[in-house]
């Protein structure tokens, strides 16, 4: 950068710090920091009900641990080539190619360190400074932090729960600009749980494929929808929208292993190539035994689509629960979303701004949810039941006396 343009860049306020424009200008994750809020209170002795989460309560299967400890215990602790090892990335396009993919092969396939690092380093390939990003909202925390660190900006497109949080064809149109590169669609929703049909999806896709603006396509919580919702690839749609779009995913929501960092891409192979050289230079393999576990999922297929579906099973019966407890509630209307484990009720009726409301319910009644300001969407909080069913009750009724002395109050 120019001095010029530096300075043109920096505040009055980032010229006297010794921190970068980049560490300055990036919120921290208001996620992690509610979760690690609501863990420390736990710690403290307080009996806190933590729907702050967003990681699954099970534990990682067993076979997928073994397979790791046996991959560790056989000295396979060494680098490996960057985009991750050829099996793993085998048994992905394999996986993919079943699922409708078209012309993948392993060189499309990136194993990163966690889905995170899948978007942020697609970003970093897709996008300059001065690109613009179409991030529908409510949006997942790290996308307009992960836009600003590649230089580019970002443009929200509001959503509510009058439209089920999706965008329209019309919308993304009308959102359109010369300087549009990329389109981050997330399909099922963190933080609204939305999963949008194949029919919006082809319509939205073919407005994006159209205009020349690639498509990341986040589908981290794929496995994960209920109600018959089918969560659809948009790669899979045509040969065109094949070439736009980026489909980042992992192990950590379907299998329950946010702690192990292993996220995918499948993509175009110029992109794949692109995020694999940044990869390259930046954390180089993930580690080499988690990846050893995450091939167990595709070579026990059938073990793996048990767990899943057992983990689904329990998930749907929390969702049904938690939202017919929240509809419950005067003066919350909550949206009954299909997929992943978030719900995005509305508590715009009690007229408290959404980081007061879960400040105050915290406080008073040892309940941790994130406001939906977070998300890009004031007037909602976000609900996480990836929690047991005793605290998804308890943590309801607290909810519901919290409700109801707001109600008398106004
Ligand atoms: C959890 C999550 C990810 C990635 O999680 P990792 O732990 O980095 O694999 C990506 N996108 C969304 C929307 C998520 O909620």
């Amino acid at each position: 950068m120019t001095i010029l343009a530096r300075l043109i860049f920096m505040s009055k306020e980032t010229i006297s710090s010794p921190l970068s424009t980049w560490a300055q200008n990036i919120a921290p994750s208001p996620t992690l920091a509610v979760d690690a809020k609501a863990k420390a209170m736990r710690a403290a002795g307080k009996d806190v009900c933590g729907f702050g989460a967003g990681e699954p309560d099970f534990d990682t299967p067993k076979f997928i641990c073994d397979a790791c400890a046996k991959a560790l215990a056989e000295g396979k602790t060494r680098y490996v080539p960057t985009p991750g090892i050829l099996p793993l990335r085998k048994a992905i396009a394999a996986d993919y190619t079943s699922r409708g993919f078209k012309g993948i092969d392993e060189t499309c396939v990136v194993v990163s360190p966690g889905g995170k690092m899948s978007c942020y380093l697609t970003i970093l390939s897709l996008v300059s400074p001065g690109d613009e990003v179409l991030i529908p909202a409510p949006y997942w925390v790290s996308y307009p932090e992960m836009v600003k660190l590649a230089g580019g900006s970002v443009k929200v497109l509001p959503t509510s729960d009058a439209d089920a949080f999706k965008i329209s064809a019309e919308q993304l149109k009308a959102a359109l600009s010369p300087r549009t590169k990329l389109l981050i669609l997330t399909s099922p929703s963190n933080p609204t749980g939305a999963v949008y049909s194949r029919a919006e999806i082809e319509a939205i896709v073919k407005v994006a494929v159209e205009a020349g603006v690639y498509t990341l396509s986040d589908e981290i919580y794929s496995s994960l929808t209920y109600d018959g919702a089918e969560a659809v690839s948009p790669a899979t749609l045509s040969d065109e929208a094949a070439r736009f779009v980026a489909t980042a995913s992992g192990f950590a929501k379907s299998y329950a292993m946010t702690g192990w960092r292993l996220g995918t891409l499948v993509a175009p192979k110029a992109i794949a190539s692109a995020v694999s050289k940044l990869q390259s230079q930046m954390s180089s393999n993930c580690t080499t035994f988690a990846q050893y576990g995450a091939l167990a999922v595709y070579e026990n297929p059938e073990l793996a689509k048990k767990s899943v579906a057992e983990m689904r099973a329990v998930f749907d019966r929390r969702r049904q629960m938690l939202c017919d407890g929240l509809n419950a509630i005067a003066g919350i209307t909550c949206y009954r979303s299909q997929g992943a484990f978030y719900l995005f009720p509305n508590i715009s009726s009690f007229g408290l701004h959404s980081t007061e409301f879960a400040e105050k319910l915290l406080e008073e009644e040892l309940v941790a949810v994130v406001p939906g300001i977070a998300f890009g969407a004031e007037g909602y909080v976000r609900i996480s039941y990836a929690t047991s069913d005793e605290i998804l009750k308890k943590g309801l009724t607290r909810i519901a006396n919290f409700c109801s002395r707001l109600a008398k109050k106004s």
